[in-house]
């Protein structure tokens, strides 16, 4: 496994840090105690626009990265993790606020034709603003069991109409596109589910609703309905069924699902990395206050903080490797749940040690620890909780069929 940073990469931290440092902890902060996401026209956007961030890792060529110099190996996957670490170690919530496709980007990639690409990514090569795209599967009653997806298309000329809720999709309701997860027929499960992308201002989308979240709370997580809303059989990552198939069969099954699961290979890595650095901030706050407090020739503190450290490292380990995989392209469906379901435990064992030195300083609610504690939960339920990835690795070690 090459792990080896080079200098461009090094540079890249770098800027990442002194961002993190001045601008992402201080506002995370605000943001926590304002209790809601910061705004899209907050003046940071558009620093970070002028700045080069926000872009899509797209080249503009069929399976290009911008992260990818012709003939250089493709290390994509392994510039996420490690800026996904650096940027939640200064804030979790603040990163993904930051503007870009967001998690809309992979399926994008993973299964949208070369003109899908073109239309919904081109944007985000060099934008003009702050724009972010968006990725909704998780419905009201759907998260883990995607099969039980119930928002509705139905084929209507040379569109398709969707009506159902989404929930909890990040930065949804200031993206100029988000990608719908739709059922064509739900007695087919996973099968009869597309991708579709609906752009913002589409008639029938709205009734956007910020969720209240106990920690993250620099970005939008946002409830929306589709009522009748007409997306254009264009839109269709991967393009659209047949007209004759969509009222029956699918002669092009299970695109969305695999698109969704494709999606997810690519970014739980980062995921879990977003974890490590979250428990790396809670060590370094907890070294400090056990510092500050004199506790460190207390061999109970010295075991806590160890004990952090050690796991963390074996949590960014596992990170690094099915981002080396994906590199490699080589199937890493088994490593990514695997850094995915340790990563999150072992930084929420690390904020709750950290949390068990403070005492009642943390029960205060004004301690760093405290925030980050609340922060690192929702890591171990976003794209696909510690139990469902668990169970894939389980089927995986039985052999058991997916279900
Ligand atoms: C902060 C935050 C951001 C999010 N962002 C997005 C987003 O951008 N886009 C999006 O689409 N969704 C998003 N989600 C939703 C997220 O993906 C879902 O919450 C997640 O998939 C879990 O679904 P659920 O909440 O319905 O829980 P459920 O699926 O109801 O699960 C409840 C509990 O049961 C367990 N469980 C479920 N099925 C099984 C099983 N078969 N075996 C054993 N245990 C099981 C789960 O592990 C969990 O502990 C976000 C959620 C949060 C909290």
């Amino acid at each position: 496994m090459e792990l080896t940073l080079d200098a461009e990469l090094e540079a890249r931290l770098r800027e990442v840090r002194a961002l993190g440092e001045s601008r992402m902890r201080p506002l995370g902060l605000e943001a926590d105690r304002a209790g809601g996401p910061l705004p899209p026209e907050h003046p940071l956007f558009a620093e970070l626009v002028a700045r080069g961030f926000g872009r899509t890792r797209w080249s503009g060529e069929i399976g290009g990265d911008t992260a990818t110099a012709p003939g250089a190996p493709r290390r994509t996957a392994r510039l996420a993790v490690l800026l996904a670490e650096e940027m939640a170690y200064w804030d979790r919530g603040v990163a993904v606020a930051f503007p870009g496709p967001g998690l809309g980007e992979a399926p994008v990639l993973a299964i949208g034709t070369p003109e899908q690409r073109e239309r919904f990514l081109a944007p985000f090569r060099a934008p003009d603003r702050p724009r972010w795209g968006a990725f909704a599967m998780t419905e009201p009653g759907a998260g883990s069991d995607v099969a039980a997806i119930r928002t509705r298309a139905r084929r209507d000329g040379d569109a398709f109409v969707l009506t159902g809720a989404k929930s909890f999709a990040a930065n949804a309701s200031r993206a100029d596109w988000i990608v719908v997860f739709a059922t064509l027929d739900p007695a087919k499960g996973r099968d009869g589910q597309r991708a579709f992308v609906v752009e913002r201002g589409t008639p029938g989308l709205g009734n956007f609703h910020v969720e209240h979240k106990m920690g993250l709370k620099a970005y939008e997580s946002t409830s929306f309905t589709l009522e009748e809303c007409r997306v254009p059989a264009a839109n269709v990552l991967g393009g659209a069924p047949d007209a004759s198939a969509a009222a029956g069969p699918s002669s092009r099954t299970g695109d969305g699902f695999r698109g969704a699961m494709q999606s997810f290979n690519a970014t739980r890595p980062a995921i879990a990395a977003m974890a490590v650095g979250i428990g790396r901030a809670a060590l370094d706050a907890a070294l400090a206050f056990a510092r500050e407090a004199s506790l460190l020739r207390d061999t109970r503190v010295r075991d806590r903080l160890e004990r952090m450290e050690r796991r963390l490292r074996a949590a960014r380990l596992l990170c690094w490797r099915a981002a080396w995989m994906a590199d490699e392209a080589r199937a890493n469906q088994v490593e990514a749940s695997m850094a995915k379901a340790f990563a999150p435990a072992v930084a929420l064992e690390a904020t709750s040690l950290g949390m068990e030195l403070l005492g009642e300083i943390g029960a205060r609610g004004d301690h760093l620890l405290e925030k980050l504690h609340r922060d690192v939960k929702a890591m171990d339920i976003v794209e696909g909780t510690g139990q469902i990835q668990r169970l894939v690795i389980a089927r995986q070690l039985l052999r058991f069929p997916r279900d």
